[in-house]
């Protein structure tokens, strides 16, 4: 079997301590913000399918740092909705956050973002890479391309870091399970963390159930631990 390694960026709900007055809106408010945006059990499904991977997730909510975004707000299309690596609005475009200082910003970057690309990057190294997310059924504002189809489960893939073999063979594998699939929408690409390959695995968020004994979990349980990995 391969090295791999799983990248799980925005299961986190954490908001530390010293974040806590970079925001403007009451601090319900944020938790509910840190729980819609998170791609809720993605670290439990990351553990449940592959428990003998290096398994590497961010350690805070994506609405402190989201280490998923270019750190450069120039080259971060979601910068533009106020959602590039420091958020500043929520999921329905209102700000919860103040404008961060340049001194802050790099601060929140060096104590959060560096750290676990380091650890991504490490981990990936020769390894086989799955970046694990899950997305909502109806498109939210802020989406910057909420035209596409938005299958049950979408695989993202870049020409160079994805094996066209590969690409097939997931389709086949999810179709065979019963799953509606789609390539490359409504979110394409997947992350450069320097692996040997990689893909990313978008699931519907109406098709992951709860962790435990639900048959929709155990199911995706199923599908994903089987999973062909690149050879
Ligand atoms: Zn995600």
């Amino acid at each position: 079997m391969p090295k791999l390694t799983v990248h799980v960026p925005h299961a986190s709900l954490h908001i530390p301590e010293e974040a806590w007055s970079d925001f403007l809106v009451e601090r319900s408010a944020v938790e509910r913000e840190a729980l819609a945006s998170a791609d809720l059990f993605t670290d439990q499904m990351a553990h449940d399918a592959w428990p003998d991977a290096k398994i590497i997730e961010a350690p805070v909510s994506r609405i402190v740092v989201d280490v998923e975004r270019y750190d450069d707000d120039s080259r971060e299309e979601m910068a533009t909705v106020g959602r590039g690596a420091l958020y500043t609005h929520d999921h329905r475009q209102n700000r919860i956050r103040k404008d961060l200082s340049a001194p802050r910003r790099a601060e929140l970057l060096a104590r959060y973002y560096a750290p676990h690309w380091a650890r991504l990057s490490e981990a990936a190294a020769g390894a086989t890479l799955i970046d694990l997310h899950t997305y909502p059924l109806e498109p939210w504002l802020i989406e910057r391309h909420s035209d596409g189809p938005r299958p049950e489960i979408d695989i993202g893939f870049t020409a160079d870091l994805t094996p066209a073999g590969w690409v097939r063979s997931l389709t086949r594998h999810f179709a065979d399970a019963g799953y509606d699939v789609g390539l490359n929408t409504p979110y394409g690409g997947v992350i450069d963390a320097t692996a040997k390959a990689a893909v990313m695995i978008e699931i519907r968020r109406d098709v992951v159930g709860r962790p435990g004994a639900d048959p929709k979990w155990q199911r995706l349980i199923h599908v994903l631990r089987n999973m062909p990995l690149v050879r």
